[in-house]
């Protein structure tokens, strides 16, 4: 039988790429994934509310559905994920060419919901959030070629409540999954080609704190890291005040956990993260990042920022400034405040212009990258392992790879190293990359000169 034609346009973070994963497999039996929308008879939006540009981007891009709908009537809609979640049966009423609406509690019914679909059913709304919901093991060839990289989720949830997020609203509370399934999930991975693997989860460290008896986040590092063929592990994100020594010393002790380690701090100043209830202070934060350099002292470290929270003064974004200066961090993602629904910021005062948001922002950005670019010129003579991932800007001969440290490498090379390891020279540091050439032979491996000091 011929299999039906699926479009998945995915937003937002990594778990959400996960996600649009899972339903692709799902489906798999009695769909083929298509490139373009105007080839689909199903179009699945996996949707992303963390700011509100992310979540205008989704409205407009569903209104362009709209027309493709009128000319091919058979043709159906549905939108997965947090807006997904945060509108419910508003999006219905808003979009009423939308055939489906369905929550991430809910995304492990989709071959239900569109078998409804395809008996003839729309509007069909599921956002209900369970108590515990179950992520259940779903394993199935990697769509796309061979890809050497992927995802694992481990938790979905999130317990945390900082005052400006929506995730606790929308993905619900805090659940770990079974350490067998993700196992048997990387083991799939591997078996299929993959080398590096990133494991996720909105706060990865209390990974089975809620489960009686069950391993820990460090003790399930080793668990993964020990599936055999397996090259890389990394894992993200990771919360300041759960980040403990045990999972720490696995950056020492686990030759496959990379040396990059994201860890969000949100600001410099203790009373705006205070106000954003991120349960650390500032000393708290450095003190965590001088434990860890003190065992892996090249780590690459990165964060996350937001300017503008209500409340931040000029003084507590030069805090935030003079933060960014002291610990060194290899990359940062910076945003601006935008107050989210069900949020308790968006019940307090807007203290910060829009046009004041943006100038902290583009100043920040423009402090960082020289920062960013003096911490990767550490690398600049260096012979360093890369895992090739395909072709860089340009084509061919351009290549692009990665290192542990989660740095990219520009150089040119054959083909045939796509999806390989391999041993290059880094010339030159850019702003966010590296420039590489002269590539050893594949046996002078670098090991990114892992400098660790254990106790
Ligand atoms: S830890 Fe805070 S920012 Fe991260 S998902 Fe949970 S509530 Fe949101």
């Amino acid at each position: 039988m011929k299999k039906k034609a699926l479009y998945v346009a995915t937003f937002g973070c990594q778990m959400n790429e996960y996600d649009s994963l899972k339903m692709v497999q799902m489906l798999s039996p009695s769909y083929e994934v298509v490139d373009a929308p105007e080839k689909a008879d199903l179009i699945l939006v996996n949707t992303c509310s963390i700011r509100e540009k992310a979540e205008n981007k989704v409205y407009s891009l569903v209104g362009r559905f709209k027309a493709l709908k009128a000319r091919k009537p058979r043709l159906k809609i549905g939108i997965a994920g947090c807006v997904a979640q945060q509108e419910g049966e508003n999006m219905v009423r808003k979009a009423p060419y939308v055939d489906l609406v369905f929550g991430p509690h809910q995304l492990w019914r989709l071959p239900e919901l569109v078998a409804r679909l395809e008996s003839g059913e729309s509007g069909i709304v599921e956002v209900r959030l369970e108590e515990r919901p179950d992520i259940p093991l779903v394993i199935g060839e990697l769509p796309g070629g061979r890809p050497v990289r992927a995802f694992v989720t481990i938790m979905q949830g999130c317990d945390n409540f900082c005052t400006y997020c929506v995730v606790p609203h929308v993905r619900g509370r805090e659940t770990s999954r079974p350490p067998g399934d993700i196992i048997e999930e990387v083991r799939s991975l591997v078996d299929q080609g993959v080398k590096d693997v990133t494991l996720l989860g909105q706060n990865v460290n209390s990974y089975g704190r809620k489960e009686k008896g069950g391993p820990g986040f460090a003790e399930l590092l080793e668990m993964v890291a020990s599936v055999p063929g397996l090259r890389r592990l990394r894992f993200t994100t990771s919360h300041p005040k759960d980040l403990d020594d045990a999972v720490m010393s696995c950056f020492a002790g686990i030759e496959q956990l990379c040396e990059h380690l994201h860890l969000p701090v949100q600001s410099g100043s203790n009373e705006i993260l205070r106000r954003m209830n991120r349960r650390y202070t500032r000393e708290a934060y450095l003190d965590k990042i001088e434990r860890l350099r003190a065992l892996v002292p090249d780590i690459s470290i990165t964060t996350d920022i937001i300017v503008g929270f209500p409340g931040e003064t000029e003084k507590d974004y030069e805090a935030t400034l003079s933060l960014l200066a002291e610990v060194g961090f290899d990359q940062i993602f910076a945003f601006k405040y935008s107050p989210r629904p069900f949020t308790k910021a968006a019940e307090m005062e807007e203290t910060v212009p829009e046009e004041e948001k943006l100038r902290r922002l583009n100043h920040l950005l423009e402090f960082q990258n020289r920062l960013g670019l003096e911490r990767l010129r550490r690398f600049e003579g260096r012979d360093m392992e890369i895992l090739v991932e395909g072709h860089g800007k340009g084509g061919a001969p351009n290549l692009m790879g990665r290192t542990r440290h989660n740095v990219v490498v520009n150089f040119k090379g054959p083909e045939e190293l796509i999806g390989e390891f391999t041993t290059v020279s880094i010339l030159e540091a850019r702003e966010h990359s590296l420039k590489a050439s002269s590539i050893a032979p594949p046996s002078v491996r670098d090991g990114c000169t892992r400098e660790t000091h254990i106790a």
